[in-house]
């Protein structure tokens, strides 16, 4: 079963985009089958993989009204293992059109379920604010990855997203993990980068991705030539980050799925032989497991970082049963997108040669 991975955060500008597209990507040169779901009506995420606005084009819109299926909407792109499925500016309809539609908070989920097997991965854009929109997209989803910028304020929302990650988990989707925290636009040359890292890694212990983003001039030229930054320039130091990002949570699924099997191994009555318990299965990266159940939103605040030792693995499946939905209004937290430019030139850092190619990070996944 594919892995659906909804990057969200209800602050403007903070990276979403470029890291739902550049992890995509990246899963994609690592020669993972990768959707990419765009469910912003800004549409970055496709017109940054070089889709023209089309106006009779099948988007995500025409999904979450049932008007066309995902294998309508899906697209190729310039990478052989990505597809995406597009959005278009109309999606800010939805929210208004599904207010008392049938299942309104699944229809992304049930939507994408014909199709999502065929993929490793699912990459989920969504837009800045806590609505329908990315509502469908945390139902639809198994995790949920929070780009954030290193600065002052950054806690400053979270917890208001934390708080509706934990009503979906009441309301309608109990196995919503956290994938990760992952820092953007990152510049460890500060101290107070420094300093909000610190207390971010109090905060969130070993959900705060290992990986780090750094401010980049060719992450944000890629978009305008329509391709993801590996595509652009694999040797900077966007894409290079990117690529060690996809591989962290490749490699925490792999691990995760070697735990579950370690777990099932010792509390099977059955005799287990040594080929079962030190090879549960071959870890390739195209062999994903599911996660285990997250710890809730009380556990990723405790002061003590959680140690990836005390994560629980669920050796039965939960029931796929779904919960009776609440009402949206309980759900919903809008909060205005903030206008965020391009980064000042002499802020970005220029290049560094060297780079990991696809071929490199391919062998190590
Ligand atoms: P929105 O909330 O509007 O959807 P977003 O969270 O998706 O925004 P992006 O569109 O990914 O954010 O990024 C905002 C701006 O910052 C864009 O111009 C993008 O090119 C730029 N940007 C993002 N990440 C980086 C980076 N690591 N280095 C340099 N520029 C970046
Ligand atoms: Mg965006």
């Amino acid at each position: 079963m594919g892995r659906v991975i909804a990057v969200a955060n209800q602050k403007g500008g903070v990276g979403k985009t470029t890291t739902a597209i550049n992890l995509a990507s990246s899963f994609a040169a690592a020669e993972v089958n990768t959707l990419l779901v765009d469910c912003d009506p800004q549409s970055n995420a496709s017109s940054g993989l070089g889709l023209v606005k089309d106006p009779e084009r099948i988007s995500t819109y025409h999904l979450l009204l049932g008007a066309a299926s995902a294998e309508e909407a899906l697209k190729t792109t310039a990478l052989k293992q990505l597809w995406i499925i597009p959005a278009h500016k109309n999606l800010i309809g939805a929210n208004i059109e599904l207010v008392d539609g049938e299942r309104r908070e699944f229809r992304l989920k049930d939507a994408l379920a014909p199709i999502r097997d065929r993929y490793q991965f699912v990459v989920l854009d969504c837009p800045p604010a806590l609505d329908l929109l990315t509502l469908n997209a945390l139902v639809a989803a198994d995790s949920v990855l929070i780009p954030m910028q290193a600065e002052y304020f950054a806690l400053e929302g979270i917890s208001e997203l934390l708080d509706t990650v934990e009503r979906i988990r009441a309301s309608f989707n109990p196995n919503l993990a956290i994938e990760g925290v992952v820092l953007t636009m990152f510049d460890d040359r500060t101290n107070l980068a420094q300093q909000v890292t610190a207390e971010l890694k109090r905060y969130f212990g070993d959900k705060l991705c290992a990986t780090t983003i750094p401010r980049n001039i060719r992450l944000a030229e890629a978009p305008s030539h329509g391709k993801a930054a590996l595509s652009y320039d694999i040797k900077s130091r966007g894409a290079e980050s990117y690529m060690n990002l996809a591989k962290e949570i490749i490699s925490h699924q792999l691990s995760v799925k070697e735990m579950a099997a370690a777990a099932a191994a010792r509390t099977s009555p059955r005799t287990v032989t040594v080929n079962e318990s030190v090879a549960p299965e071959s870890p390739a990266a195209n062999d994903v497991a599911s996660a285990p159940s997250e710890p809730t939103t009380e556990e990723i605040r405790a002061e003590e970082p959680v140690q990836a030792s005390s994560i629980q693995v669920p050796v039965e499946e939960i029931s796929g049963e779904e919960p009776a939905p609440s009402p949206v209004n309980e759900i919903q937290g809008e909060q205005p997108a903030e206008e965020t430019g391009p980064p000042a030139v002499e802020e970005i850092r220029s290049e560094e040669q060297g780079g990991l190619s696809a071929e490199e990070m391919d062998k190590s996944a």
